[in-house]
């Protein structure tokens, strides 16, 4: 029995052919090159018709629609878009203890001694948060959408640059309801996207240092991940009210959603387009 090369498993791949195409064994060689040239043809086809819907009505990928999606529910929540910086100091990140010793130290690209591209949003949201909430002494509830950067071993799952959006919200729950909060907000994210309930699972995990987290989970994938105050981070910021914030992958979402497998396509790229291969 023949099964397909690894050329062609590749190229079925990137034109998101079927599983049960990846894996049809053939008597011979000749049979399965021309059912490979005849699938190829018709995937190619198909990838062309979906590019040209995106030109001529969608006019947004569904990463952009996912991200946009979030942030409609999040204005209806009385949430505030914030915009800041993608290059960090190296102080800023020291204060969420990302030293030397910390696993995600290892995956910060630096630009040079002192800045290095943002792993995460939460240091610069910290830093709104409190003075929004100096100025106002009311609750405060913001979020940002945009590129964090971390050196990542290239998994199908991981990217160099991904696309986060971290919403938190300080003040604006009493202590003791931090955790409710914090599942309330991410049931009623997977609503807005349409996620139905029995799709998603939300992961708690107590930890000594970090408190309890919630991770969103689809098909065992993780999307997002949630963490709240009074957190012992917080003293470092001058943050001493309870905060309850989660951070989305919007190309992790998206391609769960999408039931893909592979995250590149969903991302920042020259060589996909909602999904679909340029290389065609
Ligand atoms: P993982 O364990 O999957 O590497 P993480 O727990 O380190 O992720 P968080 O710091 O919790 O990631 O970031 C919040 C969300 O951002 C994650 O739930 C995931 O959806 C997304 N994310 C994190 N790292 C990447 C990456 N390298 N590429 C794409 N998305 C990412
Ligand atoms: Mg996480």
């Amino acid at each position: 029995m023949e099964k397909f090369t690894v050329t062609q498993l590749e190229r079925i791949s990137e034109l998101g052919g079927s599983q049960a195409l990846a894996d049809r064994e053939f008597e011979t060689i000749q049979e399965r090159d021309s059912v490979f040239r005849n699938e190829e043809k018709k995937l190619v086809q198909q990838c062309r018709g979906r590019i040209k819907e995106l030109l001529a009505d969608k006019h947004m990928t569904d990463s952009v629609s996912v991200g946009r999606t979030l942030e409609s529910w999040l204005i209806g929540e009385d949430f505030t878009k914030v915009i800041t910086p993608t290059i960090i100091t190296r102080d800023m990140l020291a204060k969420m203890t990302i030293d030397e010793f910390h696993h995600l130290s290892e995956q910060v690209f630096w630009l040079d001694k002192k800045r290095c591209l943002r792993p995460m949003l939460a240091p610069n949201l910290y830093v709104v948060m409190r003075e929004l909430h100096r100025i106002t002494n009311e609750p405060v509830k913001i979020f940002e959408i945009g590129s964090c950067f971390r050196k990542e071993s290239q998994g199908a799952q991981h990217m160099n640059e991904f696309t986060m959006l971290n919403c938190v919200e300080l003040a604006a729950v009493p202590d003791g309801q931090q955790l409710d909060e914090m599942k309330r907000l991410a049931h009623a994210a997977m609503k807005a996207l349409g996620v139905p309930e029995d799709a998603y699972e939300l992961v708690t995990e107590e930890s000594t240092v970090y408190g309890s987290t919630v991770d969103i989970e689809i098909n065992g994938l993780e999307v997002a991940s949630g963490s709240y105050g009074p957190h012992f981070l917080d003293s470092q910021w001058g943050v001493f009210d309870t905060w309850v914030g989660i951070g989305f992958g919007i190309e992790r979402l998206t391609m769960a959603l999408a039931g893909s497998k592979t995250i590149k396509k969903f991302g920042r790229s020259i060589t996909f387009i909602d999904g679909q291969p340029l290389h065609i």
